[in-house]
């Protein structure tokens, strides 16, 4: 069996503060045979991780946590991010149409960026997207008191069964783990696809000391500091954000904007999009 933690945050994240490197090293310390970076609506974290990953042992898939209307959906197997601001079925064809699938992170759970039931099951009677939607988040090392509900209705869906660790600091990367046969991404996304998964859920209670351990990192974030390691031999330590990280940080991603920028170019400010949720203030 390998071994797979499909959703991790990178500094690409606004709320994230591991370096795409020190994401690379902590998976492969930890024995992940398969990771995706997932951060909120961008994929560069990722694709850089892609071209790093032959140094390090483990493989890497392309991915990102969309902020659809309707709440997050983590994208796997993508090649271009798709926009925000969309719904979850709009979303799901775009991902589709490129060749990609789809899991739904932390649902059902009424927090403000979680896909409610209704969201999801109305994906899975549309027959143009059924086969997007292929995993369903039961356990998330983040939202785990809030978990009940997916685990419980899980049996009765259609759908591969992940835990993840949804990692915004270095140590929790595999606090939650995902099972499947083989080895390989590709093992993995037949898996997805044939719903042959196993998730692994963290034993302990990790949120609360999660929380205060991001607290202090995302701080120290904003002095211009984050988690970070120069090679798989070298620990790591919080260190100061290179000069040319910043600026990449800065750039926004060539053509992307939330789609409700587009939308409403004149009528909302960029100070508007509120980023605490990932939603457009209507
Ligand atoms: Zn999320
Ligand atoms: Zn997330």
């Amino acid at each position: 069996m390998g071994t797979a933690d499909l959703h991790i945050h990178s500094i690409y994240s606004h709320d994230a503060t591991t370096t795409v490197r020190a994401i690379l090293k902590q998976a492969t310390d930890v024995k992940l045979d398969v990771i995706a970076i997932t951060d909120h609506d961008e994929v560069r974290g990722s694709l850089e991780a892609q071209q790093l990953a032959p140094a390090y042992g483990v493989e890497v898939i392309p991915g990102s946590e969309i902020s659809t209307r309707d709440g997050h959906l983590v994208a796997l197997f993508i090649k271009t991010l798709p926009p925000a601001g969309m719904s979850l079925t709009e979303t799901l064809h775009n991902i589709g149409e490129q060749g990609g699938i789809a899991i739904a992170p932390h649902p059902f759970n009424n927090l403000p960026n979680s896909l409610s039931m209704e969201a999801v099951l109305g994906a899975l009677v549309d027959t143009e997207v059924k086969n997007v939607l292929r995993g369903i988040e039961t356990h998330n090392m983040g939202t785990q008191n809030f978990d009940k509900v997916v685990q419980k209705l899980s049996a009765h869906l259609p759908f591969a069964k992940i835990a993840s660790s949804d990692a915004h600091i270095y140590w929790a990367i595999g606090a939650g783990r995902t099972e499947f046969p083989g080895k390989t991404a590709k093992d993995l996304r037949t898996a997805l696809e044939n719903n042959t998964t196993v998730p692994v859920p963290y034993e302990e209670e990790l949120s609360a000391r999660a929380i205060l351990s991001w607290a202090r990192r995302i701080t120290m974030r904003q002095f211009g500091y984050a988690s970070d390691a120069n090679s798989l031999s070298s620990p790591i330590l919080t260190k100061p954000i290179s000069r040319s990280m910043i600026q990449r940080l800065r750039k926004k991603q060539d053509g992307y904007l939330p789609s409700c920028f587009y939308d409403r170019t004149r009528l909302i400010k960029p100070g508007e999009f509120n980023s605490r949720s990932s939603r457009c203030v209507k």
